[in-house]
């Protein structure tokens, strides 16, 4: 690999643009630090760490505006937990699934897989496309990811036309919760990890549930399903209302995510978080298609992802010796999603990420192109 220095003027202030686990602010590092010697090492329990998970709680009520009945819960385990979890406390007997990259399809491999429910009904379509999801009275949950992390590739979250009531519209979230607006009203379930958006840890995994949610929950708790108790979203519902998890979190993780829920509600909410990745999706979309050997490798403008971009280049450059570059230069992760096989970076514009640090990224990536040819 050639020795290419990027100079000290082409160096985002901060380097990081990963997918996830993404860029933790500094700011919230130092903020867990000073809280550290009466926070971390004590009773998940008590107070001092129920009062963390309270703000989190009460801060993603509020920064989504859900509606009354809506209520958070919060389990352990990241989203990939919540895929099993929902298979057995949310699927009543047949789901319909969007699976246009790694992880739609991975959901419905899960359900696919659960012996106690019915093959689900699964509308693909190619990498760097999604499907919409269609009404049909065989099924009781729709489910697919707002943004798949994978291909770049953003959906709109929008209840079926012609779905019942009584059909839950369970949308993963887990990269674009907290940096794609989102209408509450239109989802039942809106799960997510907060190792993305929200710039904290991975290991935990948050949904937001509606009244409808919450009543499945609870009628699957009634039936004679067998549950593990730690898949059991009757169990963490009863312990997020105590603002617990039914074991041991990751302390760090909650404070982190808290923190970041505020740092958005501070600086205007979610509406000021989907703004920020708006910006930095035009800065690198509007420099990928000025530039000769890039462009976005998704064809649809509507569906290329604000939070997550797939750009790919031409035959005449390598992407893959170009992220090793930035690499070396301590600008990371922008390697592609490995599966996908393209020449292509991936680049995360979460709400963390500074529009401005994505503006000179591009010029880095215009310098090490220059270097190369
Ligand atoms: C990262 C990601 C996941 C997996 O999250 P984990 O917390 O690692 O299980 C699932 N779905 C989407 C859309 C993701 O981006």
């Amino acid at each position: 690999m050639p020795n290419i220095v990027i100079p000290p003027e082409l160096r985002p202030g901060d380097g990081r643009f990963g997918s996830g686990p993404s860029k933790v602010r500094t700011e919230s590092v130092g903020a867990l630090l000073a809280a550290a010697p009466t926070y971390m090492g004590t009773s998940h329990r008590r107070e001092g760490v129920r009062s963390v998970v309270r703000r989190a709680r009460d801060g993603l009520h509020d920064l989504f505006g859900l509606p009354d009945g809506y209520e958070v819960l919060l389990g352990n385990g990241g989203s990939t937990s919540f895929w099993d979890a929902a298979a057995f406390g949310l699927v009543e007997r047949r789901s319909q699934h969007l699976s246009f990259g790694e992880f739609g399809s991975k959901f419905a491999a899960v359900i696919t897989a659960a012996p106690h429910l019915e093959d689900p009904e699964v509308i693909e379509s190619p990498a760097g496309t999604h499907p919409l999801a269609r009404a049909d009275a065989a099924v009781d949950a729709y489910c697919w990811p707002h943004n798949e992390t994978s291909t770049g590739v953003q959906t709109v979250v929008e209840r079926p036309s012609g779905s019942e009531p009584d059909q839950l519209v369970v949308i993963d979230g887990t990269s674009g919760a907290g940096g794609l607006a989102v209408d509450p009203t239109q989802f039942d379930v809106y799960y997510f990890a907060p190792q993305k958006c929200f710039a904290g840890d991975g290991g935990i995994w948050l949904a937001l549930c509606s009244p409808a949610a919450i009543a499945r929950i609870e009628r699957i708790h009634a039936s004679d399903r067998w549950v593990p108790p730690s898949l059991d979203l009757h169990i963490a519902l009863e312990n997020s209302r105590l603002d617990q998890t039914y074991n041991t979190p990751a302390l760090a993780t909650l404070f982190l995510l808290a923190d970041q829920v505020e740092w958005m509600l501070g600086n205007g909410g979610l509406a000021w978080a989907s703004d920020r990745c708006d910006r930095s999706a035009e800065v690198l979309y509007g420099w990928a298609e000025a530039s000769p050997v890039a462009g976005a490798f998704v064809d649809d403008p509507a569906a290329r992802s604000h939070v997550t971009a797939t750009i790919d280049f031409d035959e005449s450059v390598d992407a893959s010796v170009i992220a090793a570059t930035l690499r070396a230069n301590g600008i990371v992760d922008t390697e592609p999603y490995r599966k996908l096989g393209r020449n292509q970076l991936r680049i995360a514009l979460f709400p963390s990420i500074d529009p401005d640090d994505v503006a000179i990224l591009t010029r880095a990536i215009d310098f090490v192109v220059n270097a190369l040819a």
